[in-house]
């Protein structure tokens, strides 16, 4: 049987989603297939519901000062199944916001997973075949576990998602994004958390400042991290499970998180069959424009090398169908991204970190930082310190790298993203008058 559309999307999360939108709008017939919840990874396992447990740690933090400063004390402890409750009915709602979207802008949405038999033509698993002029493929990716002996023991960022209450102790194997959110999360909602990290640092596309003052904040609030540590091998341990490693402990984990990466999911795609290339680490070769070497095919998000963040795929999948049907050309740039680690407290960056800058500008580097303590942490008498940092180049003080460690830094950072973009100098900043009392205002105060 033949069903003919302009644009068939396989898979049903940020950035296909994004697209079939954007396609629809410019009078494109659309079918988007997702066998899963819509939302992909950022809806149901990743983006969004991390951010809940961010904010419930963050709540948990604040509580846990409340009664040095005054308030009556209180339990502190998190009911788990009370708040989950509450993020899942959060979920719900965009999964029913995205179902009644597509039904409104048209696009057939098929609950089913596509395999590409042809250049044209994806078959469904329940064999009905759907040709169009397009494909975009967006299926993102899934975690990946380590090769090493007990490895299928331990949990993943999936799986923590389905908890209903915090481990007593937990182990996370990683210093990337995923574990160093995790272990923040698990530590202010009351486990005892151990960080295996293989090298010396955490999430080493930061800036290293900025990270060492982070795992100096997480030793503070107790998490032990572990660098240069590379885990041999998972055991089971009655209930628990011991992890294999120079300097951990005999005593077993009641939770083993891996938070080793992520990798393309492209297994069922039949890539092979429609002749599209992929790179030594499985993700679909595109150019800039989000083009694979096959005529009419396309891809997006986490399943192909661009950066695995939400935005980076919803911008990518527009800026295409805004090319293919409306005639409009802008590819994304992908330079001076701004992200955001929700660790406790947040990290973010955008622009060049100062090792990199040094790399690309030698002498003419500039740096400017200010450590300080935000004011609720100083009422309290809190260690956690705040750390930003400019990077500026050339005698006109190009501002070219803003990394900020500290309270509200997540929020901070989107206008300060925009600044940059827009080529300030480190004048412009000077030039504007502070909000005070604030952490935002340190940046427009570094000397
Ligand atoms: P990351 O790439 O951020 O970190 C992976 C970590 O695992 C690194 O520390 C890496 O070490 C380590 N690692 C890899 N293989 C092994 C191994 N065999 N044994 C021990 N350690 C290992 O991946 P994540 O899984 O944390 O996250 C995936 C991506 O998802 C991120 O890169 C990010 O782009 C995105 N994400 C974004 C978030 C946000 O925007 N806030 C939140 C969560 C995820 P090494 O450096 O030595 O290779």
């Amino acid at each position: 049987m033949h069903s003919d559309f302009d644009l068939v999307v396989i898979g049903g999360g940020s950035g296909g989603l994004a697209g079939a939108f954007r396609a629809a709008e410019h009078g494109a017939r659309v079918a988007l297939l997702e066998p899963g919840p819509l939302g992909g990874t950022c809806v149901n396992a990743g983006c969004v519901p991390k951010k809940a447990m961010w904010l419930a740690a963050e709540v948990a933090g604040k509580l846990g000062f409340a009664a040095r400063l005054g308030f009556p004390a209180q339990d502190c402890a998190l009911d788990w199944p009370t708040f989950i409750a509450h993020r899942q009915r959060y979920i719900a709602n965009i999964h029913a916001s995205y179902q009644q979207r597509l039904e409104k802008a048209g696009i057939a949405l098929l609950p089913l997973r596509g395999r590409l038999t042809g250049p044209d033509t994806v078959e469904c698993e329940d064999g009905v075949r759907l040709q169009a002029r397009r494909l975009l493929l967006a299926t993102g990716g899934q975690p990946v576990r380590p090769d090493m002996p007990g490895a299928e023991l331990a949990a993943t960022s999936d799986d923590f998602f389905h908890w209903t209450a915090a481990p007593a102790r937990v182990a996370l194997v990683g210093g990337g994004y995923i574990a160093v959110e995790l272990a923040g999360v698990l530590q202010a909602l009351g486990s005892a958390v151990e960080v295996f990290v293989r090298g010396q640092r955490l999430v080493d596309s930061f800036d290293a400042q900025l990270t060492a003052q982070l795992a100096e904040d997480y030793r503070q609030a107790g998490i032990r991290i572990h660098f240069g540590c590379s885990v041999e091998a998972l055991e089971q341990a009655g209930s628990g499970l011991r992890v294999i490693a120079p300097g951990a402990d005999e005593a077993p984990f009641d939770e083993v998180l891996l938070a080793t990466g992520r990798r393309p999911d492209t297994g069922t795609l039949g890539l092979e069959a429609a002749g599209v290339k992929t790179d030594k680490r499985g993700h679909i070769v595109v150019d800039e424009r989000h083009d694979t070497n096959v005529d009419g095919i396309h891809a997006v998000g986490d399943v192909t090398a661009d950066l695995p963040l939400t935005p980076v795929a919803i911008a990518a999948a527009r800026r295409l169908m805004d090319r293919l049907y409306g005639n409009r050309d802008r590819p994304l740039d992908a330079d001076n991204i701004a992200t955001v680690v929700f660790s406790h407290p947040p990290m973010g960056k955008v622009g060049l970190t100062e090792a990199a800058a040094r790399d690309k500008h030698g002498d003419a580097v500039h740096v400017l930082t200010a450590g300080f303590r935000p004011m609720l942490h100083a009422l309290v008498d809190s260690p956690q310190r705040s750390l930003f940092k400019l990077v500026c180049v050339g005698a006109e003080r190009r501002v070219v790298g803003i990394h900020l460690l500290g309270e509200a830094a997540d929020e901070i950072l989107q206008g300060f993203a925009v600044a940059l973009k827009r080529g300030i100098t480190l004048d412009d900043l000077h030039d504007t008058v502070a909000i005070h009392p604030t952490s935002a205002e340190e940046v427009v105060l570094m000397r």
